[in-house]
């Protein structure tokens, strides 16, 4: 899942500004799972920025939608009618909610209401931790599934830094120091007796599959509909 959390209240209403209708809009899957970004959190948000806007005598009408994916047209589609109203779109889906609102309705201005985290899961309830960083090439199957590029701090690809101390990572420090992903590996590798596996060189990754090939996109022909013939 997307993890997100929701920016302070402060830096939201700057963004909003002093628009008159304020659309929040939230989305229904990982930020409602993360509690950033769902119906519940919506309703807040907007209870407050009415509130606010009251104690500045300047009163705003903030409506609130929530919508089952803000990443995907078809949802967006559905709220065509309260998105044009608006005089500020306030998102509060991931990062890839806010484009898509601003790609599917080019004249409305959507700004933030979420910072978005990284990918990963839920640790424990309150807690979200990170767990992959998308590098467009997998070495799970070499890593005992354990990800050594979003879970080691230096991203090495052959081994620890040597700098962990009982098992804990030396960048952090005391408590709040992350595991050492090379130790989780290598226990993890050994348990299984499967420890030749570390002892494999892992080459130089090529990191063009990653964000240093710049933006990404994944084409499945099979699944393209034809395009209509146009003929002058
Ligand atoms: S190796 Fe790459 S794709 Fe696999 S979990 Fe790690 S970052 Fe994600
Ligand atoms: S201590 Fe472990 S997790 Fe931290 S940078 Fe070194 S190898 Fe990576």
């Amino acid at each position: 899942m997307i993890v997100a959390e929701q920016k302070a209240l402060d830096e939201i209403r700057q963004l909003v500004g002093d628009a008159k209708q304020v659309l929040v809009v939230g989305c229904g899957t990982c930020v409602t799972v993360c509690f950033a970004g769902g119906a519940k959190e919506a309703g807040v948000l907007g209870s407050l920025l009415r509130m606010a806007a009251q104690m500045d005598g300047q009163p705003a009408a903030v409506t609130e939608v929530t919508v089952q994916r803000q990443c995907e047209w078809e949802y967006l589609d559905a709220i065509r009618g309260p998105v044009e109203k608006a005089d500020v779109v306030l998102s509060i889906g991931c990062g890839i909610g806010v484009q898509a609102l601003a790609e599917r309705y080019p004249d409305a201005v959507v700004v933030p209401g979420l910072n978005t985290k990284f990918m990963g899961m839920p640790a424990e309830h309150g807690e979200w931790v990170e767990r992959c960083a998308a590098c467009g090439n997998c070495l799970l199957g070499l890593t005992g599934g354990i990800c050594p590029i979003a879970r080691c701090s230096k991203q090495l690809l052959n081994g620890p830094c040597g700098g962990s101390s009982q098992g804990k990572c030396e960048v952090g420090c005391g408590d709040s120091a992350p595991d050492c992903a090379w130790q989780l590996i290598y226990q993890k590798l050994a348990a299984q007796d499967r420890l030749h596996l570390i002892m494999e060189i892992t080459p130089a990754k090529d990191w063009r599959s990653s964000r240093d090939g710049g933006p990404r996109k994944v084409v499945r022909a099979d699944l393209k509909l034809p395009q209509p013939d146009i003929k002058e």
